[in-house]
C-alpha cells in the first residue's frame, strides 16, 4: 500500500509530551470540552467538565434505540500485531450490543482464551471448545456457553489446545473453511437468529486467521494510536484481497476502530489524521480513549461495560457498537 511509508514518515515520534490543546484536532467527546449548557455541574475545573461531558453522552446514549440487522453481521477482528485491543475490543462491542437487545456470539479464535476470560467463560484444558469445532468438526451448540455478562450474549471458548491446530489444520480437508461450515450450520438452526458473530483473532496471519477471515462477512481492524500503529497493515490488507479473490468473494473491510487513544499526545492525533484521510469510510468517528478502567476489567473477568459502566471507556465502546449498528452492513 503506497500509503504506508507516507503514514510511517508523518507520524515520526513525539519527544515533547507537552499537553496540547485536548480536543481541537480529532473530535471526541470524551476528551473535547464539548458540554451542555444545561449540565448539572459547575463546569470551571476540567474534572466537573469531564463529568459534565460523560453525563451529556449517557444521555445521548440512553435516548436512541439501536436499529438490529436482518441477518446475522459476522466480523472478524483481525490485526496481526498482538496488543493493538482486538480482544477488548471484541468483548466490548459483543456486551454493548447485547445490552442494547442485540443477539451476539463471541467466537474466541485466539489459543490464550482471553475473549473467553473476559466474559466469564469456562476454559479450562478440559473445557469442549472451539478446537473441537474446527479439528474435530463437534457442532457449535455443543461447546457454545452463555456470558454472565448478558444473556444475550453467547461465546464459544477457546481452551490451550487451539495452541496446536494451526499445525494440525494444514493435513485436514478443506482446511480454511472449517469454521464457516460449523457457523452457517449453527446460524441456520437458531430459532432466535443472532444479530452479530465476533471473531477475535489470534496475532498471526496463519490458518486460524484465515478461517475467520472465510467465515466472516466484514472486518475490523483495531488500530491503536502509536507509533509503528500502521506497519503491517497494507501486508494484512492484501491478505483480506487474496481472501476476497479466492475463498470469500463477500468478504468487506468494513471498519477500523482506534484504539488506546491519548489525546496529551501529538502522535495520537497524527495517527487519528492519517487514518482518517486515508480510511475514511471505514475508520468510526468515535476513538477508544487509552483508560486505567478498561486495562483493569479483564483481571476481574470482566468486560469494562460491566466493571464500570459509567466511565469513558465503558461509554465509548457503547458509542463504537452504536456507530457500527447505525451504519449497517457495507453495499
Ligand atoms: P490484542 O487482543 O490485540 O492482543 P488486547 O485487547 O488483549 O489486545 O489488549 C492488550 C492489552 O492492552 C490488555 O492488557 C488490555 O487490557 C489493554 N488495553 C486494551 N485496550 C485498552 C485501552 N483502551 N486502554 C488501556 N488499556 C487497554
Ligand atoms: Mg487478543
Amino acid at each position: 500500500m503506497a500509503t504506508e511509508g507516507a503514514i510511517r514518515r508523518r507520524c515520526a515520534p513525539v519527544t515533547s509530551r507537552g499537553r496540547s490543546t485536548i480536543g481541537t484536532q480529532v473530535r471526541h467527546p470524551g476528551v473535547g470540552p464539548t458540554v451542555s449548557r444545561n449540565a448539572p455541574y459547575d463546569e470551571t475545573t476540567p474534572l466537573a467538565r469531564e463529568l459534565a461531558d460523560l453525563a451529556r453522552r449517557r444521555q445521548v446514549l440512553a435516548d436512541s434505540a439501536l436499529p438490529l440487522p436482518t441477518s446475522a453481521r459476522v466480523f472478524t477482528i483481525a490485526n496481526q500485531k498482538g496488543g493493538v485491543g482486538k480482544t477488548t475490543t471484541t468483548v466490548n462491542l459483543a456486551v454493548a450490543l447485547a445490552k442494547s437487545g442485540a443477539r451476539v456470539l463471541v467466537v474466541d479464535l485466539d489459543p490464550q482464551g482471553n475473549a473467553s476470560t473476559a466474559l466469564s467463560i469456562e476454559h479450562h484444558a478440559e473445557t469442549s471448545s472451539v478446537y473441537d469445532v474446527i479439528v474435530g468438526e463437534t457442532p457449535i451448540s455443543e461447546v457454545v456457553q452463555t456470558s454472565p455478562e448478558s444473556e444475550n450474549l453467547s461465546c464459544v471458548p477457546a481452551t490451550i489446545h487451539l495452541a496446536g491446530a494451526e499445525i494440525e489444520l494444514v493435513s485436514l480437508v478443506a482446511r480454511e473453511q472449517r469454521l464457516r461450515t460449523a457457523l452457517q450450520a449453527h446460524l441456520a438452526e437458531q430459532d432466535e437468529p443472532y444479530h452479530y458473530v465476533f471473531i477475535d483473532c489470534p496475532p498471526s496471519l496463519g490458518l486460524l486467521t484465515i478461517n475467520a477471515f472465510v467465515a466472516a462477512s466484514e472486518v475490523l481492524i483495531p488500530i491503536q494510536c502509536e507509533y509503528y500503529a500502521l506497519e503491517g497493515l497494507s501486508q494484512l490488507l492484501n491478505n483480506i484481497e487474496l481472501i476476497q479473490r479466492h475463498l470469500n468473494p463477500r468478504l468487506r473491510f468494513s471498519t477500523i476502530l482506534l484504539t488506546m487513544y491519548d489525546g496529551r499526545t501529538n502522535l495520537a492525533q497524527q495517527v487519528v489524521q492519517e487514518v482518517r484521510e486515508h480510511f475514511p469510510d471505514q475508520a468510526l468517528d468515535t476513538l477508544i480513549p487509552r483508560s486505567v478502567r478498561i486495562s483493569e476489567a479483564p483481571s476481574y473477568g470482566q468486560t469494562v461495560i460491566t466493571y464500570d459502566s459509567h466511565s469513558a471507556g465503558s461509554l465509548s465502546y457503547f458509542e463504537a457498537a452504536a456507530e457500527i449498528a447505525r451504519r449497517g452492513t457495507p453495499a
